[in-house]
């Protein structure tokens, strides 16, 4: 990861070097905060934000959950992005802003606790099409829905994704399949599950799993393309049996799976609904899809 010259942090733009927080933040003990993963994709009109006012929404919808005000509003974070990458002059990158308690108290009652935001980001570069990946049933699950907030990116919830991407990798496995607290099928360590079975794209309900903003617009460009979808409660072995298997994500984009557990997945190679989806998200991405521009927020 490499380091940008500035780092926005409660208004401020601060040079990387000088933005620190102290030992005692809150939010580094219990994890107890918010963050979201945004892309910046250098398109042929130039560096454009991949769904920012998604990113934001989710971002402030997460914090919603501790009942404290924020001290800025969305515009002013959207904002904060759009400026932050032009004083960085970064063209593509990932772009981390994240709402945390600050110092103030370790109490369990947060009512004292400051609340602070900040954005980060660094230069990344990652294009589709890379290999198709192999992944491990966890033995750990994701969160119980009564639990905590599953459908909330909150920092403290990605020590299941540590752990369960962990073990995966210990294991000779790329990346980590979590089921839910009755078995079904739910998600990657940080990313979403599709499969296409007979030509039907399918992929876990809501319930258990992060809201994916890629996953809802997988499911927009499939319908656009007269692809039938179902959100449904799916087991591990119809994934094993799918025709074609891929995670979605900020990060991961499209990830075609050719491997789960012992199973090899469409005979190891990329599917045909999985290359034609790819397809109009690289469009999308790249700023050459005009049906979809609008998903785009360009940097000028
Ligand atoms: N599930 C989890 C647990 C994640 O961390 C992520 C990454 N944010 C996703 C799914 C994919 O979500 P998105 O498409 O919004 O990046």
């Amino acid at each position: 990861m490499n380091p940008t010259q500035f780092i926005w942090i409660d208004g401020q733009y601060l040079p990387w070097q000088e933005a620190h927080v102290h030992l005692q933040t809150y939010t580094l003990h219990y994890g107890a905060g918010v963050f979201e993963g945004i892309r910046l994709y250098n398109t042929i009109k130039g560096p454009a934000i991949f769904c920012l006012d998604e990113h934001i929404d989710r971002l402030f919808d997460s914090f919603s959950v501790f009942e404290k005000e924020i001290p800025f509003s969305k515009k002013q974070v959207k904002d904060a992005v759009i400026n932050l990458i032009k004083k960085n002059n970064v063209t593509a990158g990932y772009i981390r802003p994240i709402i945390f308690l600050g110092c103030g108290t370790m109490s369990l009652d947060i009512t004292h606790a400051p609340v602070q935001v900040a954005i980060s980001m660094w230069p990344w570069a990652k294009h589709l099409g890379d290999d198709a990946i192999s992944i491990k049933t966890s033995p750990f699950i994701r969160p119980h829905p009564r639990s905590t907030f599953v459908d909330k990116k909150i920092n403290g919830h990605y020590i299941n994704s540590i752990l369960a991407h962990m073990d995966a990798k210990k294991s000779g496995y790329d990346e980590a399949l979590l089921l839910d607290y009755n078995n079904n099928l739910a998600e990657g360590a940080a990313a979403n599950i599709f499969l296409v079975k007979d030509n039907v794209l399918k992929t876990p309900q809501l319930g258990s799993i992060l809201p994916g903003i890629t996953r809802a617009k997988i499911l927009e460009i499939a319908k656009s393309l007269s692809i039938k979808t179902e959100e449904a409660l799916l087991q591990k072995e119809d994934a094993y049996q799918a025709d074609e298997v891929f995670f979605t994500g900020t990060a991961v984009e499209i990830s075609p799976i050719k491997q789960i557990d012992n199973y090899l997945i469409g005979n190891g190679q990329i599917g045909h609904l999985t290359e034609k989806i790819n397809t109009v998200f690289s469009s999308i991405i790249s700023g050459k899809n005009i049906q979809f521009d609008h998903w785009l927020t360009y940097i000028n």
